[in-house]
């Protein structure tokens, strides 16, 4: 991206910090989560965000995830991956807002970013950073999307990647990988199933593993779509972001950022409602913050069309509690055939062929705009976090 390849990117990158226990950790060696016993945390990274930066540094910079690079962990220019990930549009709903009743509501389109979801700004980041660090084999848990990032930002970055995927996966998200020469292993079960495989392998051969929230650095690419709803939103942030939440990497990410951009007084204190989205058949969340618990159960109900959502337990269940929390948000789950008519309806009427977990996220707003939840006149924030093109074999036209 920059064309003196030796340049620094002027991260302000600092440690990172264990935001349960405090613990510091060196940043510039390999880091997987909070090892202190018992803890056990996600990993935050941590910058230097006293000293002045102005938001003019963004100006005439290249729309993807890297104009934000101060505020993001790599610090060699000649080590970032990229293929133009980030800066996706806003876009609103058009033909459907005679439904929302004077509400603004707005997609936050991921579909365009390669590979066809949002994964690509974690992965990017993280390949990028291992490739720093001089990681030469990484592997994935993945329910499908992450996998095929994984391949692909791997294949560019001449690191070798192996993916774990459940085989009940769409045939798609095996394709790309193999096609992106990544070793696929299949396997009976969930992602759950697939971690713990790849724990044992790292353990036995050395790879290094980037699990959702076990890596530092996926959550740094993430947080950069919180970046983007601030700028594009002209540092006014909306009144609520609904975010379709698995491991929940972007909603954590998403919140993180908005804290970043307040230390350095990009933004005032005003925050969003965060609202995380489930499937029915993974809920935990859900049910976890409707019943007042600061941890979440392991559920697992089988098959859900929205691969991204079938997490039985995100490891930072705690952390996604307590920004739903901190927001005055809250959670809701949506059932796979709400999502297939959700796809249909974006599609017929918007012209977007969107992902099911996005598709969630337009019946959910539905339902909390029919109970109150959502007032008249808010601005609304929908993270469609993939392409619809992937899932076709599992939607019902
Ligand atoms: C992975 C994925 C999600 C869930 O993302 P988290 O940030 O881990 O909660 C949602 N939608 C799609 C399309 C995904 O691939
Ligand atoms: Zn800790």
């Amino acid at each position: 991206m920059e064309t003196n390849v030796a340049a620094g990117t002027g991260s302000l990158l600092i440690n990172l910090k264990c935001p349960a226990c405090g613990a510091i950790y060196n940043a510039f060696v390999s880091n997987t989560f909070c090892t202190k016993e018992g803890c056990n945390s996600t990993l935050f990274a941590q910058y230097d965000l006293g000293q002045p930066l102005d938001r003019l540094v963004l100006k005439g910079r290249l729309n993807s995830m890297w104009r934000y690079r101060e505020l993001l962990p790599v610090t060699g220019a000649e080590n970032i991956v990229t293929m133009g990930e980030g800066f996706t549009p806003i876009i609103p709903i058009k033909n459907l807002a005679k439904d929302t009743d004077g509400n603004l509501v707005y997609w936050k389109n991921e579909a365009g970013n390669p590979t066809g979801s949002f994964k690509a700004r974690g992965i990017g980041m993280a390949v990028s950073k291992a490739k720093e660090l001089g990681i030469k084999t990484i592997a994935i848990p993945t329910a499908g999307n992450a996998g095929g990032a994984l391949a692909a930002y791997a294949a560019r970055a001449g690191i070798n990647a192996i993916v774990y995927m459940p085989k009940l996966t769409p045939q798609v998200f095996k394709d790309e990988c193999r096609l992106y020469s990544a070793r696929l292993i299949e396997v009976d079960g969930n992602i759950a199933d697939c971690g713990k495989l790849v724990a044992e392998g790292a353990a036995e051969h050395g790879w290094f593993q980037i699990s959702t929230l076990k890596e530092p650095y996926r959550l740094e690419g993430k947080k950069t779509m919180g970046f983007e709803i601030a700028e594009q939103f002209n540092w006014q942030l909306p009144d609520v972001v609904f975010y379709p939440t698995g491991g929940g990497t972007g909603l954590i990410g998403i919140w993180k950022a908005f804290d970043e951009l307040e230390q350095l007084g990009w933004i005032g204190s005003k925050r969003p409602r965060m609202v995380a989205v489930q499937s029915q058949s993974c809920n935990g969340i859900v049910t976890a913050f409707n019943s007042g618990q600061t941890h979440a159960e392991f559920v697992d109900g089988g098959f859900t069309i929205a691969n991204g959502l079938r997490v039985p337990k995100s490891f930072a269940d705690k952390i996604i509690l307590k920004v739903l929390r901190d927001s005055n948000g809250t959670a809701l789950s949506i059932s796979d055939s709400e999502m297939n008519d959700g796809v249909k309806e974006i599609a017929r009427h918007e012209g977007m062929l969107i992902a099911p977990e996005g598709a969630a996220l337009w019946q959910a707003y539905k339902k909390l705009k029919a109970t109150g939840w959502i007032k008249p006149g808010e601005t609304v924030v929908l993270v469609n976090t993939g392409s619809g093109y992937k899932y076709l074999e599992n939607i019902g036209i």
